[in-house]
């Protein structure tokens, strides 16, 4: 995902690029392209933060779920930030959006996710537009389960939004991956162990270390996955219910930086 090209500024150069392979779902309410789109964009007064936004795929009604790259692509240490994952758990994208809209980032090769389930963000429902958990469909240790709140979907990865999460992370290959949940309130060291950046995370968040067990024991969840297959470190952070919104819009934007290795003025 690095890209090599200087922008000038106020030009806006678009580059079709594939990543990885196409998502294989058919999107039954549209005919949405399955090719990734890069538009590389130039620092703009009104987002000067942002110096990429990419298409990594799309949802399972065609809806497209953007990244943005923040910051220092030559910086040392990268990261991406996801939220939204369960479309009902909406506060932690106003950090991501903060950050996103806020002032340049350095130090830091940042990749912004604010919305992974659009699809489920505009119903205000947890799971995708099929009903599956997206947070239950990686192929890392998935099992079948009932439908309900944590079905796990008909097979593994079987869902557009888990794949394009899968090929995304794969591409960049972030040294530290923060997944933002609500509401159980704590940073989760269930899969990590004590390592630095939850402990930076608990830290800097202000949240207490606990471990969450998903209920009845983990299966195919993101942070299982990428722990497992990548060489990098994710952490599920969950934020209480109603995180203020001092909270939202300077402690905890300025708490994950932190944590993260990046500065902003
Ligand atoms: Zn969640």
């Amino acid at each position: 995902m690095r890209t090599a090209h200087a922008v000038a500024a106020g030009t806006l150069v678009a580059v079709v690029s594939v990543l990885g392979a196409p998502a294989g779902a058919v999107s039954p309410t549209t005919s949405a392209p399955r090719a990734v789109l890069t538009v590389q964009v130039a620092t703009s007064a009104s987002r000067p933060a942002v110096v990429e936004r990419v298409v990594v795929g799309h949802s399972r009604k065609g809806r497209e779920i953007v990244a943005y790259r923040l910051g220092d692509p030559e910086a040392r240490r990268s990261a991406v930030v996801i939220a939204a994952m369960h479309g009902d758990e909406r506060k932690p994208q106003a950090i991501l959006r903060n950050l996103r809209d806020g002032s340049p980032i350095s130090g830091l090769d940042l990749w912004v996710v604010p919305n992974a389930n659009p699809d489920g963000v505009a119903r205000k429902a947890r799971r995708n537009a099929r009903g599956v958990d997206l947070n239950r469909n990686f192929p890392r240790r998935w099992k079948a389960s009932k439908r309900g709140p944590t079905w796990s979907g008909p097979k593994a990865a079987s869902e557009p939004e888990t794949r394009a999460m899968m090929r995304f992370l794969r591409k960049v290959a972030p040294d530290q991956v923060v997944s933002f949940h609500q509401p159980l309130y704590g940073i989760d060291t269930s899969g990590t162990g004590n390592r630095p950046l939850a402990r930076r995370l608990a830290k800097h968040l202000r949240l207490p270390k606990r471990s969450f067990s998903c209920g009845s024991g983990c299966h195919g969840t993101m942070s299982q996955w990428f722990n497992h297959r990548l060489d990098g470190q994710l952490v599920t952070v969950e934020l209480g219910r109603r995180p203020s919104k001092a909270y939202l819009t300077r402690t905890a934007p300025k708490g994950l930086l932190k944590a993260l290795g990046g500065t902003r003025p």
